[in-house]
């Protein structure tokens, strides 16, 4: 009988989302509907690898976004094993990665049935402050002691005010943003940018796009997962500022959330087509090496990927869903499709980028994404 009760309530919860889905004039993507759905995981990638040519094609035929830009907000320290799982060689312990926010413009509707309007999205947006909350980065802060106080922390205030600048500095203001994002949702405290119990969030407007997956894991973690979600930073948001997404998804022209399942069970990549390219970005991959590793001179990567045949190297700091993780570094690979300056590598923009530092030279990466900044913004 529980089981009947909560199969209505589901139903009940996935027509409310569908609503507002088509409310925003978001739509859903079928075209990756059950091809992960078979035995063999050879024939799954085959699957996802032939239906992301298909998708390129298919948005590179389409309309493109207004504006893309991103913007280096933070540094943190990574483990070096984690970054690139297995293959490394390096007695580095730590790299920095430097997380990046993007500032998507779209337009959206323009059929005969809708008007055209124009949606702000940021995507990635870091909280240093309330993200420190996160158990793993605050045991790390603990044992990092003086050095995290004087050399760390100062940092990370000085880039949460950068938010409020990078945005005056593209002639926004925060209630000019329509739709926050992320990748995931690890370290996040969305509290501060949605609020939370009544308060008013640093986003007055804004709705939080998030797979249904992602939203659900951050209401019931095992304990593998805990130590990489901000306690409580999901709790008391109100259900109106929260879009969900059963499946990949269209936010208008040239801009999609496609479900790439592995870093997380609720992982998404952002696409965004400007300027005659795609740019995909995630976490799943720490860096340009990572989706190119025959390529990459660091230390191991190329030597591992011959060795084991493989693509792609995992960014392997959570292995709840490593299999799917594969496929969709694959799948995002192949969408974001060759780079125009580097040969052998894709034009994928990791979320959080392995930076290159005079600490961790012997593994620096051999290309660097450098900020991206293509179109117009239309006020
Ligand atoms: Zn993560």
């Amino acid at each position: 009988m529980a089981i009947i009760t909560d199969r209505v309530n589901t139903d009940k919860v996935t027509d409310i989302a569908k609503a507002k889905r088509e409310e925003h004039c978001i739509q859903d993507l079928t075209l990756f509907n059950g091809v992960r759905h078979v035995m063999r995981p050879a024939q799954r990638l085959e699957n996802v690898r032939r239906r992301a040519l298909q998708f390129r094609e298919m948005v590179l035929s389409g309309g493109e976004a207004n504006f893309l830009k991103t913007e280096d907000l933070v540094y943190a320290p990574y483990p070096t094993k984690f970054a690139y799982l297995h293959a490394v060689k390096s007695w580095v312990p730590y790299i920095l990665l430097s997380n990046k926010m993007f500032i998507v413009q779209f337009n959206v509707g323009g059929s005969i049935n809708s008007a055209r309007t124009t949606k702000n999205l940021l995507f990635g947006i870091n909280d240093p402050i309330g993200n420190g909350e996160t158990p793993y980065f605050k045991s790390m802060r603990e044992r990092g002691g003086w050095i995290a106080k004087n050399f760390v922390e100062p940092r990370l205030e000085k880039a949460a005010k950068q938010i409020n600048q990078q945005l005056a500095i593209n002639g926004l203001s925060p209630k000019d943003i329509d739709y926050i994002s992320f990748d995931h949702l690890h370290v996040q405290d969305l509290r501060k940018w949605l609020g939370s119990d009544g308060s008013t969030g640093f986003f007055p407007n804004a709705k939080l796009l998030v797979m249904r997956q992602e939203w659900e894991s951050t209401q019931g973690l095992l304990p593998i997962q805990q130590p990489w979600y901000c306690p409580d930073g999901a709790k008391g948001i109100d259900a109106n500022k929260i879009i969900l997404l059963d499946s990949s998804a269209m936010l208008g022209h040239g801009v999609a959330l496609l479900q790439t399942p592995g870093h997380t069970e609720g992982n998404q990549s952002l696409v965004v087509h400007i300027d005659g390219q795609l740019f995909v970005a995630s976490e799943n991959g720490m860096s340009a090496d990572s989706y190119a590793p025959l390529f990459s001179r660091i230390p191991g990567l190329q030597n591992y990927a011959l060795k084991n045949n493989v693509e792609v190297i995992l960014n392997g700091n959570t292995l709840e869903n490593s299999i799917d993780q594969y496929i969709s570094m694959v799948m995002e690979k192949t969408i974001a499709g060759p780079h125009l300056d580097y040969d052998g590598f894709c034009n994928f923009i990791p979320s959080s980028e392995h930076a290159p530092m005079w600490f961790s030279r012997s593994v620096n990466p051999t290309v660097q994404v450098s900020n991206l900044n293509y179109g117009m913004l239309m006020k």
